[in-house]
Parts: C-alpha cells; sequence; structure tokens
C-alpha cells in the first residue's frame, strides 16, 4: 500500500490580484463616471513571449520530473511503503529547465509594466464596494491566467443630500409663515429641480417624499425615493416691528389654531383633577 503526501508540488499559475482605490465625488457616484487610472502591474514578457529563456535558446522539458515539476519518492518505513510528493529540487518546481534565461525577465516570463487603463464606475455604485475586473490584474507565470484588478470605491460625503440605500435625504427649512400659509418652493433633486408644494398647516418634521427622484439603482432595479424632511425655523432675532407684528398675530391667535396644543393642556388639567381631588367633592 501507500499514500500519497500533498506537501510541495507545482505553485499555482494563477496571477495574483491587484488592488487599487477610487474616490468618488457623491455626483460621480450617482450617474457613473470613467476613470484613467495609472498601474503598474506584472505582464507577459515581451521579449521572449513568456517563455522566459533568451531568443535563440530554448527552455527543454526538465528529465527528472517529466515537466510535472514534482517528483514521487517512495520510502520502505516499519509500516510499508509510502509515497511522498517532493517539489524538483532541479527545476524548482518549473517543470522545465532554461539553457540561457531571458535578458528583460531574467528567466520569470514576466515584466512589470505601467499601463492606463479605463474603468467604468457604474452609475449608483456605492460607498465601500469593490469592482471585479476579471483578467486586468498580473499575469501568472509560464503562461497561466492573468489575476483580477480589485477597484475599491469610496464616496466622499455631499454637503446637500445624504444617501441610505438607493434613497436620498435633506432638511428643508421653511420660515414660520410658509408652514402657516403654505408656499411652493423649488426644491432641488439630484439631477433637477421640481416645485414642491407646502400645504398650509405643515408641521415641523412633516416627511414629502418624491417616488423615483432618488439614486439609480446600481443592479439596474429603477431608481431609489427622495425624502425632504420639513424644518419650521423659528426667527432667531426679532427687530420692534417684527415683533409688534408677531405680538398682534398672537392676541389674535386663538387655541382653535393650536389643537395639540389645546389637547395638552386639557389633560394637564385632568390629571390634576384626578390627583387632587377636591375634599367636599
Ligand atoms: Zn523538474
Ligand atoms: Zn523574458
Amino acid at each position: 500500500g501507500g499514500f500519497s503526501g500533498g506537501r510541495g508540488g507545482r505553485r499555482s499559475n494563477r496571477g495574483s490580484d491587484m488592488k487599487i482605490s477610487i474616490n468618488l465625488s457623491f455626483h460621480e457616484a450617482v450617474f457613473g463616471v470613467e476613470k484613467k487610472i495609472k498601474i503598474k502591474r506584472s505582464e507577459e514578457c515581451g521579449s521572449c513571449g513568456g517563455t522566459g529563456a533568451e531568443k535563440g535558446s530554448t527552455s527543454k522539458t526538465c528529465d527528472q520530473c517529466g515537466g510535472s515539476g514534482q517528483v514521487y519518492v517512495r520510502q520502505q518505513t516499519p509500516f510499508g511503503t509510502v509515497q511522498q510528493v517532493h517539489t524538483c529540487d532541479k527545476c524548482h518546481g518549473e517543470g522545465k529547465i532554461i539553457d540561457k534565461p531571458c535578458h528583460t525577465c531574467h528567466g520569470s516570463g514576466l515584466e512589470s509594466k505601467e499601463r492606463t487603463i479605463s474603468i467604468k464606475i457604474p452609475a449608483g455604485v456605492y460607498d465601500g464596494s469593490i469592482l471585479p475586473l476579471r483578467g486586468q490584474g498580473n499575469a501568472g507565470p509560464n503562461h497561466g491566467s492573468t489575476g483580477d484588478l480589485l477597484v475599491y470605491i469610496s464616496v466622499r460625503e455631499d454637503p446637500l443630500f445624504k444617501r441610505s440605500d438607493d434613497d436620498v435625504y435633506y432638511e428643508l427649512p421653511i420660515t414660520y409663515a410658509q408652514a402657516a400659509m403654505g408656499d411652493s418652493i423649488v426644491v432641488p433633486t439630484i439631477d433637477s429641480k421640481i416645485k414642491l408644494k407646502i400645504p398650509e398647516g405643515t408641521q415641523n418634521g412633516k416627511v414629502f417624499r418624491l417616488k423615483g427622484k432618488g439614486i439609480p439603482n446600481v443592479n439596474g432595479r429603477g431608481r431609489g425615493d427622495q425624502f425632504i424632511t420639513i424644518k419650521v425655523e423659528v426667527p432667531r432675532k426679532l427687530n420692534r416691528e417684527q415683533r409688534h407684528a408677531l405680538n398682534e398675530y398672537a392676541k389674535l391667535a386663538g387655541e382653535d389654531a393650536h389643537p395639540e396644543g389645546k389637547r395638552f393642556w386639557l389633560r394637564v388639567e385632568a390629571e390634576e383633577k384626578e390627583s387632587h381631588p377636591k375634599k367636599d367633592a
């Protein structure tokens, strides 16, 4: 009997993957962009065509391992015959022996090349995603397959638009008068401007949803929505005239205009009656 050990053996011929990082603006990520990037990668040697042998000389198959790069060693042990696999020491696992190594690659069959490659970033790409470009990485030795180029995407924050999945968010400050009387405001979306109708009596925190005005899905599944949260900005400073006008308004504003406030104080009153019942009642 006997068994084969898995140690040693021929190395994988696949070239290694390369990693690069690309930093995009919010708008580049949303609408897609083409980027030209300089990379240095290992390619098949142009002088020897990847054989590793100098022109005119040859590389011949290793006679010790027959080109497999591995040799089997049989050993007698007290338990029987054991067969083990070792890396061929004559060709160092390459499977071939070069008479005269190529002057460019010194026998590796590979050389380092600087390339400018064009990368198409799809619209809607997410921050932190990885774009794999198959076969754009390092070449493998002995005509092995080429590794991938992995593009790590990071996206800068936008001062206005916040993103969550394919939806877009921002807060829209409006005045107390706009909230009370209603208004029509031209507001930005990621690719246009639209008229947003603020109805009379709009409350602080109200959210408007603009369907389909969000970010295009990177896998082509439509577009997200845009959400606009209303923030009623109370005047931070009043001059004499404004203060006077607001005072006049306050005298006129009955509790019917403020049903929430009315309900709150009615509840307070009810609580007090319950916890302090009149002795004679
Ligand atoms: Zn060999
Ligand atoms: Zn070469």
